[in-house]
């Protein structure tokens, strides 16, 4: 979608450092990380947030999950995935996507 930055990250228009991509998703480091691993995972589609998605693109999410906790050395260990949708939840980016968060560091908020 024009002017959307997370588009233009999918489109390589903004260069950023890719951690993994597959078919549906690419997963690169959140430029302000608010713990130690802090990693957005967004679908190549653009979808405004969560309850905008039309399709199956959730149920290709295990997988990408499975093989970017893999590379990020968390599969055992654990992380969070957070979605924010909208003003209240401090939705910034009107592109849909997940933050990985993991390390020691996570807090016990929710
Ligand atoms: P939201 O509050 O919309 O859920 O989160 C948007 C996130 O995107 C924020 O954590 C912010 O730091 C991150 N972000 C915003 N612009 C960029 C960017 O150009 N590159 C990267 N890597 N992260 C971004
Ligand atoms: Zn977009």
């Amino acid at each position: 979608m024009k002017d959307c930055i997370f588009c233009k990250i999918v489109e390589k228009e903004i260069p950023t450092e890719i951690l993994l991509e597959n078919e549906f998703f690419i997963a690169f480091n959140d430029i302000n990380p608010k713990a130690q691993i802090h990693v957005l995972i967004i679908p190549k589609k653009h979808f405004q947030d969560i309850s905008d998605i039309e399709g199956n693109i959730l149920g290709e999410l295990p997988e990408f999950l499975k093989e970017l906790s893999r590379k990020l050395g968390v599969e055992d260990s654990g992380y969070r995935l957070i979605t924010n949708k909208g003003k209240d939840a401090g939705q910034i980016i009107f592109h849909l996507h997940f933050h990985l968060l993991a390390g020691n560091d996570l807090g016990d908020l929710i």
